[in-house]
Order: structure tokens, then C-alpha cells, then sequence
């Protein structure tokens, strides 16, 4: 049996600002697709994680840090690095001057229109670093005055797109609360194989939000996994982003175990490449990374995951926590990809056969990226799909 962790509280991650990102709407299409398929799952639900909970990974500065910002309720968590800054700067300029004189009350459409047409240019240079750009001027154009005081003062820095909002910190909390249950749960034997879809946020370091990411529920789960057995603990990740903020928190650890297969802003289309993410002191050689080019298909995707499934096997881990972002599929508005839900339900099938082989069956699955909605919910049902067979 499976055990799914959907509360309705998880399911409020997201910002109305953003339209591939809204409250509510990915957890609804999941819950959705599986009562259309009647899929009979175990479901369970857990206590938000409390600020103890929470430090088993954070610092607890930061946790008090984005708990007080998110309470007022504006603002970004994140900072957009200088070089993001400048290019917006340089961006926003440009805009300000095919429009004329920049005022803040300027009608939204046409300033956005413009804006697409600039990134359109700039596009073979944007890549997936883009991403951030994008959304970073798209929101400083959206709040027009916020754009114009970026505009007037040079020092200024853009915030990034973690906007700081109670409703999202208490829903971090509720999807950190499922995933400290599920991994207790776990270790005790008394589930098998959990999946928590809203949850995944690979970006949070430990003093660090980042993309939408507060805080780290999978590197909490592999801290308390560390704990709770013996042995090493496995993190793999096919969301098509990089996993950065659970690879930099563990690098340097031996017992824990990464495998990571995401797309790479600089690999030319259909290839893949090593990202020389592979640890460090002690643990060089406990991680390996794939980063694909734009345009991969499921079966070179697959093939792809099958070179980390061998370098997974080979550490025969005691406990798999799996990040199944299906944010590469056909579609999506955060990836450049030809996937299908196939390869999402592929891919699980074979991690719990490695569950089965070297950790007692021990498999925690975290939802991960997936932002267009009918794709995202297909993917996601092909993964429980895979878990229930
Ligand atoms: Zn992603």
C-alpha cells in the first residue's frame, strides 16, 4: 500500500502573482487525475513541523528570519545574484526607452510585450539561468513602481521570486510536517513507501531560500534518515532542475549518496554531460550528476537515468529519499523538453526496485517541479502508478 501525504494546507504553496504557480491548483489536478484513474491510496496527514523540527536542517536564525518576513507579508526571500541585477538593469532600460519616459502607471500588456521581445533576443544566452532573470524583471515590471525605483537607484538589487508570504511559510511547514512524518513512519517500518507530491524543494540551503524553495524538507528527511539507520542514505533527483541546495549541504558527506539528472544550461541539445558534481574530501566519489540538452526524449532520458540507477545500486543505500519532479515534460513552462509521463512512472518503477533490492523496501518520494498542470498531474499519477505496482 501507498501512503500519500494531501492535505489541503500542502496544496497552498504557490503565488497568485505567478500563473503557472497557483495556490491551490497543482495538489487539485493531482488529486484529480488520481480519483479519475481510482487509484485507492493510504492517505495520512501530519502537524506542520515546528521551529525544533525545522533546525534539524536550518540554521535557526534563518528559520526565525523567514518566518518574521513572511508574516508582513512582502518582499522577496531571495536576493537576485548582481550579475542577474545587471542584466535586468540593462533590460528594463531598454524597455523604458522604446516606451519613452518610464511611469509607473503604464499600462501592463504592452510593457510586458516588450519585455518578452527583449528576453526573445536574448534567449540563446538565457537559458536556464534565464529562468530566474525572467521572473525577476517579469515581477519588477508587474509592480511597475518597484521597477521604476530599481530603474532610478544604481545600487539597487532586484529581489528574487521567493516572495516572502505568510501563506507560504505556513504551507513550507505543513509540507515539511508530512515529510518528517512519512520519514519517522518510514524507519519504523510501519509505512513502506510514502509520497508527499507538494514537496521537493531542492533550491533551500540551510541559511539560504531560493526559486520558491524556503525550506529543505529533502534534506530534512535525509538528516533524519542519517539518524535512524545504518549505512548510507540515497537523494535522487530527476526534477530537471539541479538539486543545488541538498548537493551543497551534503557534499562533503560520505553517507550520503546523490545522484542527480536535471538540464544543464550550456549542453548542447540530445547530449548529456557529467556536472563534476561528485562530492567532496571524504566524499568525493559518494555523488554523480547528468545535465541533458534541450530537446531529450523518454528514451534518452532513460538512458541517461540507467548510468546513475548502476551508480546507485553499487552503494546499495539503506534508505532512498527520490525527488520525482516532473518539470521536464513536453510543455512545461520551466524546461526546454520532449518527455512524456511514461518515463516519469519508468523511472519510479526502477528506484523502488533498488528500494526493494538494498533498503527494505524504505522509499520516500517528494513531488517536486511540474508547472503545467495537465502534464504535472499525469506525471505525477504515473509515478504512484509505478509505486502501487
Ligand atoms: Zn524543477
Amino acid at each position: 500500500m501507498l501512503t500519500v501525504y494531501a492535505g489541503r494546507e500542502l496544496g497552498d504553496y504557490g503565488y497568485e502573482e505567478k500563473p503557472w504557480y497557483q495556490p491551490g491548483a497543482r495538489l487539485e489536478a493531482f488529486l484529480g487525475q488520481l480519483e479519475g484513474r481510482g487509484l485507492a491510496v493510504s492517505w495520512a496527514e501530519a502537524p506542520p513541523a515546528t521551529d525544533e523540527e525545522l533546525a534539524t536542517f536550518h540554521d535557526r536564525d534563518y528559520v526565525a528570519e523567514v518566518t518574521r518576513r513572511c508574516a508582513e507579508n512582502r518582499g522577496s526571500l531571495d536576493r537576485a545574484p548582481d550579475i542577474v541585477c545587471a542584466r535586468s538593469r540593462e533590460l528594463l532600460r531598454g524597455i523604458a526607452e522604446v516606451r519613452g519616459e518610464w511611469v509607473p502607471e503604464i499600462a501592463l500588456e504592452p510593457v510586458l510585450d516588450a519585455l518578452d521581445a527583449t528576453l526573445a533576443a536574448f534567449a540563446p544566452f538565457l537559458e536556464s539561468e534565464g529562468l530566474v532573470e525572467y521572473d525577476a524583471i517579469a515581477n519588477a515590471v508587474r509592480l511597475t513602481d518597484a521597477g521604476a525605483a530599481f530603474l532610478a537607484d544604481p545600487a539597487a538589487t532586484l529581489g528574487g521570486p521567493t516572495f516572502a508570504r505568510a501563506h507560504v511559510e505556513r504551507a513550507a511547514r505543513h509540507v515539511c510536517g508530512a515529510v518528517i512524518d512519512a520519514t519517522r513512519r518510514l524507519a519504523r517500518g510501519d509505512v513502506k513507501t510514502a509520497f508527499v507530491p507538494i514537496a521537493g524543494f531542492h533550491h533551500a540551503h540551510r541559511q539560504e531560500a531560493r526559486m520558491y524553495c524556503l525550506y529543505n524538507d529533502p534534506g530534512l528527511a535525509l538528516e533524519m534518515a542519517l539518524r535512524a539507520v545504518e549505512g548510507t542514505v540515497a537523494y535522487i533527483d530527476v526534477d530537471i532542475h539541479h538539486g543545488d541546495g541538498v548537493y551543497e549541504a551534503f557534499a562533503a558527506h560520505p553517507r550520503v549518496v546523490i545522484a542527480d539528472l536535471h538540464e544543464g544550461p550550456r549542453v548542447p541539445a540530445g547530449e548529456v554531460r557529467e556536472t563534476g558534481h561528485i562530492g567532496e574530501g571524504a566524499a568525493v566519489g559518494t555523488k554523480r550528476a547528468l545535465a541533458v540538452g534541450h530537446g531529450m526524449d523518454d528514451a534518452r532520458y532513460l538512458a541517461a537515468w540507467e548510468r546513475l540507477e548502476a551508480f546507485v545500486r553499487e552503494a546499495k543505500p539503506s534508505f532512498i529519499v527520490f525527488e520525482a519532479g516532473v518539470d521536464g515534460l513536453a510543455g512545461d513552462p520551466m524546461s526546454r523538453q520532449d518527455l512524456t509521463p511514461a518515463v516519469f512512472g519508468e523511472i519510479a518503477r526502477r528506484v523502488k526496485a533498488l528500494a526493494e533490492e538494498h533498503a527494505e523496501g524504505r522509499l520516500l518520494v517528494l513531488g517536486g517541479g511540474g508547472y503545467e498542470l495537465t502534464g504535472m498531474a499525469e506525471g505525477w499519477a504515473a509515478v504512484v502508478e509505478a509505486l502501487m505496482g
